[in-house]
């Protein structure tokens, strides 16, 4: 329709008219898109929040032995992976293991008991992988007592379920292939990632680095990267400090040489691999029944995860 040309003098006569109502109309769209913004990051720290909530609820017995609590949380992982379109690596995701005689006193799980890592994956545009993953059992029960393990480590394994989640919705195929692999029996030794590391279901050959997520409640004080300082990760965490000095997404990236304290242990005697926990709270405790969702605080998770994300891009 042609504008009368009233409408066109009026426009001509008022140009500060025009040019406030431009600056109103810009205003409007970009508080929108901030709103949008935040509402998406919310969303993100809202499905963390879910996972962790229920990983660690009464339902789960500890993700341990008693009540099958471990094989319980499996299934909830697969569920996930299935609905965001995740591949398995096995035709059920499930990589079964055996219990050998475990050293913990007493012991949290008995020699034969059956368990199983669950592993998927999403195709890149090359078979070079990005292997990201944590351990979703935890110490089961004792007696009548919960171990519910919110911060050790439904935090993890919800953040790597939330990586999953957002890196398989993108439309475009990625660089890589993701792997994610959420690990049983770390808490007996380290057992499900060492079952992993002798049998393994990927070409280590392929692997561009491991990214082990443990313990990821709270963070006030930032992030620490365990086998910070081997030649062959030091040039990832070296990118890493860049991206964090340039974008303040934590409060410091701390480094500690490599050691058997999580799931990237036997990993790293194949390929890269390093280990991310947070530094500093809130969590409501370690290896204690007081370990609850309740505790786990998630105020630097979206800090954390854009962090990882722009890290994979950078890759
Ligand atoms: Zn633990």
């Amino acid at each position: 329709m042609a504008q009368s040309p009233r409408l066109l003098n009026s426009v001509k006569r008022n140009p500060l008219r025009e040019i406030l109502r431009r600056s109103f109309l810009l205003i409007v769209l970009i508080s929108h898109f901030s709103l949008l913004i935040s509402r998406l990051q919310a969303q993100d720290s809202a499905y963390a929040r879910r996972v962790i909530c229920d990983l660690s609820s009464p339902a789960m017995y500890g993700r341990g032995m008693q009540h099958r609590g471990d094989s319980i949380a499996a299934s909830y992982l697969r569920r996930e992976l299935k609905t965001f379109g995740v591949k398995p690596l096995t035709k059920d995701y499930y990589q079964y293991f055996c219990f050998p005689q475990t050293r913990t006193k007493p012991p949290i799980v008995e020699k034969g008991y059956r368990s199983q890592n669950v592993c998927g994956y999403h195709p890149g545009q090359t078979d070079s992988m990005i292997v990201i993953c944590a351990h979703y059992e935890h110490l089961g029960m004792h007696g009548d007592t919960i171990f519910y393990g919110a911060h050790d480590n439904a935090s993890g394994t919800a953040a790597v379920l939330d990586l999953a989640r957002q890196l398989s919705s993108n439309k475009t195929l990625p660089q890589y292939t993701y792997v994610f692999l959420f690990f049983g029996g770390e808490e007996s030794g380290i057992v499900g990632s060492h079952h992993f590391a002798d049998h393994p279901l990927i070409d280590f050959s392929k692997v561009k680095l491991v990214i082990n997520l443990d313990l990821f409640c709270g963070g006030d004080e930032g992030l620490m990267v365990v086998n910070a300082n081997a030649p062959e990760t030091k040039p990832y965490v070296d990118l890493m400090e860049r991206l964090n000095g340039r974008h303040r997404y934590t409060a410091q990236i701390g480094r500690r040489d490599n050691a058997r304290n999580s799931d990237h242990w036997y990993l790293s005697q194949h390929c890269p691999a390093i280990f991310i926990y947070t530094l500093g709270g809130p969590f409501g405790g370690y290896h204690s029944p007081t370990d609850t969702c309740d505790g786990c605080g998630l105020g630097n998770y979206e800090g954390f995860l854009t962090l990882l994300r722009n890290f994979l891009e950078e890759l």
